[in-house]
């Protein structure tokens, strides 16, 4: 029995429409490649709400996003195998 959505699928939905819906090869507005890892690594709120909402209507910036979240995670897993 399915029982909707599972978080995995949401997300893997919101990957591949994000990743092509918004072009920006202008890169308009666009947050510095560290504002990006910095929100990956500490999200809060009230210092990136400007950020967060760039990358849900700005592709690239949303798959650079995906990429360090991707490498953080990777990091991670490896801290915690030691
Ligand atoms: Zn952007």
């Amino acid at each position: 029995m399915r029982r909707g959505f599972s978080e995995q699928e949401f997300l893997d939905f919101a990957k591949s429409y994000l990743s092509e819906a918004f072009p920006n090869p202008q890169r308009i507005g666009c947050p510095r490649d560290w504002e990006l890892i910095r929100m990956s690594e500490h999200p809060k709120e009230e210092l990136h709400a400007a950020i967060s909402d760039h990358i849900t209507f700005c592709s690239p910036c949303f798959n650079r996003y995906m990429e360090i979240l991707g490498e953080l995670k990777r990091r991670m897993r490896h801290a915690h195998r030691r």
